[in-house]
């Protein structure tokens, strides 16, 4: 099957139902989206105005591509296959952004060559960990503004969303209308200043229609572990909302209890934070694969 280009001219603001697609891709398609910063490239350098910046303009996502086949109900399992980032990385914090926001007194703009897999960060050469920020499906109701994260995937800022692994994420409307954009090429959980390594770049990936898929999602499966993301208003309701997602999963794959699922996840589990920025929170839930194995769970569209 050919490789789709996206190209990164077609942008999208919120995640939304009535978007046009911007070309329709057979389930088991290999698809490169081509991506803008979450500043839309609006910053070149250091000495770029933060006042002077369109935020009109902020968060675009490349797309969205409909997926033939998929209907509600059923998930797409996008298979991460490369992340390309672009030349330099941008980053922003100042007054009301990010965890020190309420102490900043002005607006700091950085920019940071990237140095092959390098990039140095306030005098300190951190290797790149590229990732996808933005990544969803149109919802079934209302649009969601791609700052937010949500059900459908959308700002999840989450760091296991890299090559490599496999994202999971719901079909609300017909063909999906999968987007993403908002490439970081590196950073940390949580996401503290509010924002990543800002990149432009191409995310190449393979998008499979899995039918009516009864498993909570977002969902993401790396070489080793199964993680469940969940956003909400706080941390608190988002750390409990991952969690229950885990141990629903437990308790209907493995006919497990309750007690024992949530016990299992308490033993072996590790509860984590994606950010803290964004309109709403998002955290996530580890479990190995290998615990999976041991109950003989077998992952959605993978032969057990
Ligand atoms: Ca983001
Ligand atoms: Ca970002």
């Amino acid at each position: 099957m050919s490789t789709l280009t996206v190209p990164r001219d077609q942008l999208i603001y919120a995640m939304d139902r009535a978007n046009p697609p911007v070309l329709r891709a057979p389930s088991g398609s290999t698809l490169v989206f081509q991506t803008r910063d979450c500043f839309e490239d609006q910053i070149q350098d250091a000495q770029a105005q933060f006042t002077a910046l369109d935020w009109n303009r902020i968060n675009p996502a490349t797309g969205p591509v409909h997926i033939e086949g998929a209907e509600p109900g059923d998930a797409l399992a996008i298979e991460i296959i490369d992340i390309r980032v672009g030349s330099q990385a941008v980053m922003v914090t100042g007054p009301d952004l990010g965890v020190e926001g309420d102490r900043l007194t002005e607006p700091a703009v950085r920019v940071y060559p990237i140095d092959g897999d390098h990039v140095t960060v306030s005098g300190v050469r951190l290797p790149l960990r590229p990732m996808i920020g933005v990544i969803g499906t149109a919802p079934a109701d209302e649009p969601v503004p791609n700052g937010t994260p949500g059900d459908h995937g959308g700002n999840m800022d989450t760091t296991v969303i890299r090559a490599g692994s496999t994202l999971y994420l719901p079909v609300n409307v017909d063909g999906a209308l999968l987007a993403l954009g908002d490439l970081h090429a590196g950073m940390g959980d949580g996401e503290v200043s509010v924002c990543g390594l800002e990149v432009p770049g191409e995310v190449t990936l393979r998008v499979t229609v899995l039918k009516q898929c009864r498993w909570p999602l977002p969902m993401v499966v790396t070489d080793e572990h199964l993680y469940t993301i969940a956003s909400a208003l706080t941390l608190d309701e988002a750390a409990t909302r991952a969690t229950k997602h885990m141990s629903a999963i437990v308790q209907t794959e493995a006919q497990l209890s309750r007690a024992d699922a949530i016990g299992l996840l308490s033993a072996a589990g590790n509860l984590q934070i994606s950010q803290v920025v964004d309109p709403l929170k998002t955290c996530r839930f580890e479990l190995s694969l290998d615990v999976l194995r041991q109950l003989n769970v077998a992952l959605p569209g993978v032969p057990a």
